[in-house]
């Protein structure tokens, strides 16, 4: 992948989700207290819970940013409740 702000490589790597899923809060929003849950306004970024996942993701060196591809729309945002 070439980095859209530089226009040089990327490194390809992973975001690991280890116990809980890897999610996305706007700053405003606390982190749930049980990891099965997500917040109003947040992206759920890895698919699972509880399972070994590894999120594809790309580093640029130059620019110093982590690069994702979210999942589908309707698999990543939840208004409220259990993933
Ligand atoms: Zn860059």
């Amino acid at each position: 992948m070439i980095c859209a702000k530089c226009e040089q490589p990327m490194v390809k790597g992973y975001l690991p989700a280890l116990r809980a899923p890897v999610i996305w809060l706007p700053e405003d929003v606390k982190p749930p207290i049980l990891p099965i849950y997500l917040p109003k306004g947040g992206i759920k970024i890895s698919e699972t819970t509880w399972k070994k996942e590894r999120k594809e993701s790309y580093y640029c060196h130059e620019c110093n940013i982590v690069v994702i591809n979210l999942p589908p729309l309707n698999k990543r945002v939840q208004t409220k409740g259990m993933f």
